[in-house]
């Protein structure tokens, strides 16, 4: 251990420990914009300085590793000029355009400024203008509001494994931006929104459709459906004052009705129907030799990482949809025809934790018999909460409401797809019981819960002689690692989950952001907390005992597997190979 006195505090740590970290300890936050502790410790923003006794200048606190006996002061005037002087030079070079910027009043460099006492911006001089890059479905990148703090950087390489971002140019004219400073579009990036999360500015954000959604529920021709996926309910209360992991179901649906849907239902119904298809995809393989391991598809970002880096190994996705299209499908079809309204008439509105799912949607593959996408907008569940504010509702004041049927009754398995491990743990609920016949006793399959990088399982079929062997991965960078073992011939599964974002879609790019990037797996842990709460609450907690889907299933779709199911609930991928311009069908 180091001792050392922050401002007069003593402080003991482990040797290696920055003096950013160990002034975290006794309680004191340093102020950054640009730190990520083992992600991004570079000391690009220089408003950590703090004074050592004994060094000559300044030193950045989130690279000076703690020593012995060391004395450090966070608090005294120089140490408070130069941070200011530091972030005013930065704001010299911004648009402080706050009144109308998407972060305002949640932006860390607005928060900043405050807390700093910064009144007044005493340089001017040239200031960098990049043009808007909306060229992406998915995400809006607006590099004038840039502060080259590498944050997206470092995810995007070490979390994601893609690493699209990088910065271009010298000095000044430095900007981080896809390579060529091309835009996203342009490069094999997959849209999960990660960097959008550890943002600490509006440059990064996701690309607004809510006044379209607007639009469509002031047209009185349109039948506008809304679904809400398994992870909103437990994140969107943040952005009204709730502890993260609250579960607002009930505010949530009475807010989508106030808001003017007609009909409000359950991503999560449809995820007990994936459940049905997917669980009887693999028995299948299991029975008749088809690629294994299989892997889930439910997770866009992932779909789109594998197509680019990984094409070679498309055969070993399940072809189920993701839930929300599956339910879109299912809304311009079985829905429609039960209201007797026309396919095209009805508007599907998608609230996800995603930002890749707004590219999932103008997939031409998931257009349907009419020539109509399966679902028409994807909001992030941000959208939906400045939706909620502009429309002038008391969140806090709403009642519960419940969902409508028949696509709105769900399983406490459908709710668990929303994190990491969830698909899985649904999957094995269900596949147990229907190859083994006997029921399954501890329905919590705590091996695949949890945050550690690749989870592992083996779960053995009475009655059978199978063992089936399993893995989660959550985060790009780990999903890779799994694709790798399984191009070596050195992945001996059964079936795979990966999910794009870290901690799966509790903390997809769409949620509302964490107040401090630092405290993100606190952040997962609750929102998690929430999910398992969720299930534990529900009568039924197995996809197989969803008795809407069983309905479904003999009043429209058939057989599990069968010819309409295929229709309207599978689907084929794309080998994009690592350009978007390398476009194969499969
Ligand atoms: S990014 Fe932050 S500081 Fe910059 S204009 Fe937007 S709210 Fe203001
Ligand atoms: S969306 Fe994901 S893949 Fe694309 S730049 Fe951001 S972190 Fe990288
Ligand atoms: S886009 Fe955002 S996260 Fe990336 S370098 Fe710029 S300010 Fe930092």
């Amino acid at each position: 251990m180091i001792n050392l006195t922050i401002d007069g505090q003593p402080v003991s740590v482990p040797r290696g420990t920055t003096v950013l970290e160990a002034a975290k300890a006794i309680g004191l936050r340093i102020p950054t914009l640009c730190y990520m502790q083992g992600l991004n410790e570079i000391g690009a923003c220089r408003l950590c300085l703090v004074e050592v006794k004994g060094m000559r200048g300044l030193q950045a606190a989130c690279v000076l590793a703690a020593s012995e006996g060391m004395e450090v002061y966070t608090n005294t005037p120089a140490v408070r000029e130069a941070r200011r002087i530091n972030l005013e030079l930065i704001l010299s070079n911004h648009p402080q355009d706050c009144l109308v910027c998407e972060r305002n009043r949640q932006c860390e460099l607005q928060t900043l400024a405050e807390e700093l006492g910064i009144r007044e911006v005493r340089f001017s001089g040239e200031v960098s203008a990049y043009p808007l890059d909306c060229s992406s479905p998915s995400i809006v990148r607006d590099p004038s509001k840039c502060i080259l703090c590498r944050r997206c950087v470092a995810v995007c390489h070490q979390v994601q494994s893609v690493g699209v971002l990088a910065p271009t140019a010298r000095g000044f004219d430095t900007i981080v931006a896809p390579e060529a400073e091309s835009s996203l579009n342009d490069v094999a990036c997959v849209l999960c929104g990660q960097c959008i999360m550890v943002c600490p500015t509006g440059a990064l954000r996701e690309a607004d459709n809510t006044e379209a959604v607007f639009a469509a529920l002031s047209d009185p021709s349109k039948h506008v459906i809304v679904q809400t996926a398994p992870a909103i309910r437990v994140a969107l209360g943040e952005e009204f004052g709730y502890e993260p992991g609250t579960i607002v179901t009930g505010k949530m649906v009475s807010a989508l009705r106030r808001l003017g849907f007609d009909a409000v239902f359950d991503t999560d119904f449809a995820a007990d129907l994936t459940i049905w298809e997917e669980a009887n995809e693999l028995v299948g393989r299991l029975q008749a030799g088809g690629t294994l391991p299989m892997i889930t598809s439910c997770s866009p970002g992932w779909i789109k990482f594998i197509e680019h880096y990984y094409p070679d190994l498309l055969d070993h996705l399940s072809t189920c949809k993701s839930p929300h299209q599956m339910l879109g499908a299912l809304a311009k079809s079985y829905y429609a025809e039960a209201i007797g309204v026309k396919p095209e008439d009805i508007v599907v509105v998608s609230i996800m934790p995603c930002t890749a799912k707004k590219f999932e949607r103008t997939r031409p593959e998931l257009v349907g018999e009419h020539g109509l996408a399966d679902v028409d907008f994807v909001l992030t569940t941000r959208e939906l909460a400045r939706m909620i504010k502009q429309a002038g509702l008391d969140f806090g004041q709403l009642p519960d409401d419940s969902f409508d049927s028949p696509l709105g009754l769900s399983t406490g398995a459908a709710v668990i797809f929303g994190a990491t491990g969830g698909v899985m743990e649904a999957a094995l609920r269900t596949a147990y019981e229907w190859v083994s016949g006997e029921t399954l006793g501890d329905i919590e399959l705590t091996a695949v819960r949890g945050l550690e990088n690749i989870k592992e399982a083996a779960v053995e079929l009475p009655g059978t002689d199978i063992t089936l062997r399993v893995a989660v991965a959550h985060g790009l960078a780990n999903a890779r690692k799994l694709l790798e073992a399984i191009r070596a011939g050195e992945a001996d599964y059964h079936f795979i989950e990966i999910m794009a974002c870290p901690g799966g879609c509790i903390t997809g790019g769409g949620q509302p952001r964490p107040q401090d990037v630092n405290d993100m797996n606190e952040l997962r842990l609750k929102r998690m907390r929430g999910i398992y709460q969720a299930d534990k609450a529900l009568p039924i907690r197995k996809s197989h005992e969803n008795e809407a889907v069983k309905e479904l299933y003999e009043k429209y779709l058939g057989d599990i597997g069968g010819e309409k199911a295929h229709q309207l609930l599978h689907t084929h991928y794309t080998a994009r190979g690592k350009y978007p311009r390398q476009i194969k069908q499969s």
